[in-house]
């Protein structure tokens, strides 16, 4: 077998510390010489100034992310059989978890925090949806679907390489049946004895939000004789786990017409009594305000905005939305009533948030207690040496009097 020789990438001088504590990450600013010029999404060792091999890693000539790290064993080979056994080692992991037996629908590989860094796959029943969104990961998509095809048995693997952050590493869109067929438009999963319907074409993201599994059961376990409100309901996740949990009545509320018309449908799989959940087409902040002039209240209220603050540059105005929609929610809140409020923003962190939240109920002359915290599920790890995997953060709130 030749040998071909890995392009050397050598950091500025004191600019490995990051590398040393494991981060997966290397910004433009940091990088000294570079070797040969390599291309995109190719392996490079990354060396310190005085010449120490660090880790081997995939090139980003375009992104401001130069460079991510697969292994910080300079010694390793990354090649197909690399990869594959880190996607097998992410799909054990999750096999492994007590929830797999309660679902059929999971994220499979988590990128950085799996050890693939912009690598995304969920599986929903025996469909993959897949997103690779870096360099590094679209430099090895062929090997990668393969042995995503041979290690699930899965029937087919769309692909949703749609999202913006492509374009920050200098790739194009790409969206479709990339192995196998499946029926177009829908994926039927099942989530804790729920029925739901998938769009894994056109779908948010990969088409369903798995992270908040874990708190739709918490919610379905607090939902009992309440009404309730589910604000950005998407395909009514939240909602039919109130219905489950025996909410006495539901309002689901989005602004996307097609993601309420698969909500319906999910109510219709599932054995609720139709008419004690409502479903709104309107923005929720408008809807909010209307409903507040009109005094009217409930006993539990979800709010599940979409990311108003995908980095800490947008935090600012973030907050200023998020402080909107929680200062109106606490207003509608009777007293003893739960609300379960979320921010999948990035740039927001847990303490962040939880002060926007203070300043609203303050703002709101409502007194409030927070009694859980929440998280995204065990199938979204963190690694511990990439705090930026952690983007949802949620709390629960309970207004005492
Ligand atoms: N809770 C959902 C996921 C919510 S994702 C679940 O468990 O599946 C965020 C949702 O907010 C999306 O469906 C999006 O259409 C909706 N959305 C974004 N901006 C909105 C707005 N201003 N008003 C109402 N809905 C909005």
């Amino acid at each position: 077998m030749s040998t071909v020789a890995i392009p050397t990438v050598t950091l500025k001088a004191g600019r490995e510390k990051s590398l040393k504590r494991r981060h997966p990450w290397v910004f433009s600013g940091a990088i000294g010489a570079v070797g040969q010029a390599p291309d995109s999404g190719a392996t490079v060792e990354l060396r310190s100034a005085d010449g120490a091999r660090l880790a081997l890693a995939a090139w980003s000539p375009s992104s401001q992310i130069r460079a991510r790290v697969w292994s910080f064993d300079a010694q390793a080979k990354i090649d197909a059989a690399f990869l594959r056994q880190r996607l097998a080692s992410a799909i054990a992991l999750r096999e492994a978890l007590p929830v797999a037996r309660h679902t059929n629908a999971l994220r499979l590989v988590h990128a950085e925090s799996d050890g693939l860094p912009g690598l995304i796959v969920d599986r929903y029943a025996d469909v993959l949806v897949a997103q690779f969104l870096s360099a590094g990961a679209e430099f090895w998509r062929e090997e990668i679907l393969d042995a995503l095809m041979e290690l699930t048995g899965c029937e087919a693997i769309f692909e949703r390489s749609d999202a913006e952050v492509r374009t920050l590493e200098g790739l194009h869109p790409r969206a479709g049946f990339v192995r196998g067929e499946h029926a177009a438009g829908r994926v039927a999963i099942h989530e804790h004895g729920l029925q739901f319907r998938v769009d894994v074409a056109a779908g948010q993201k990969t088409g369903f939000f798995l992270d908040q599994r874990e708190n739709r059961q918490r919610v379905r376990s607090l939902a009992a004789g309440r009404n309730v409100l589910d604000g950005f309901c998407y395909t009514g996740g939240f909602a039919l786990a109130a219905l489950a949990g025996r909410a006495n009545s539901v309002v689901a509320v989005d602004s996307s017409a097609p993601a309420l018309e698969i909500a319906r449908e999910n109510l219709s799989a599932n054995p609720f009594d139709a008419s004690r959940l409502r479903f709104e087409v309107a923005d929720v902040f408008a809807y909010l305000r209307s409903l507040r002039d009109r005094a009217a209240q409930f006993d539990m209220i979800v709010l599940d905005p979409p990311k108003f603050a995908p980095t800490a540059a947008q935090a600012e105005n973030a907050a200023r939305a998020y402080k909107d929609i929680n200062l109106l929610a606490l207003k509608l809140l009777a007293p003893g009533g739960l609300l379960a409020t979320f921010s999948c923003s990035g740039g927001v962190p847990l303490e962040f948030f939880q002060k926007i939240v203070a300043g609203a109920a303050l703002d709101a002359g409502v007194d409030a207690r927070v009694i859980e915290h929440f998280a995204a599920g065990p199938d979204h790890p963190v690694a511990l040496n990439f705090p930026e995997g952690e983007y949802l953060k949620g709390l629960l709130i309970v207004r005492a009097w």
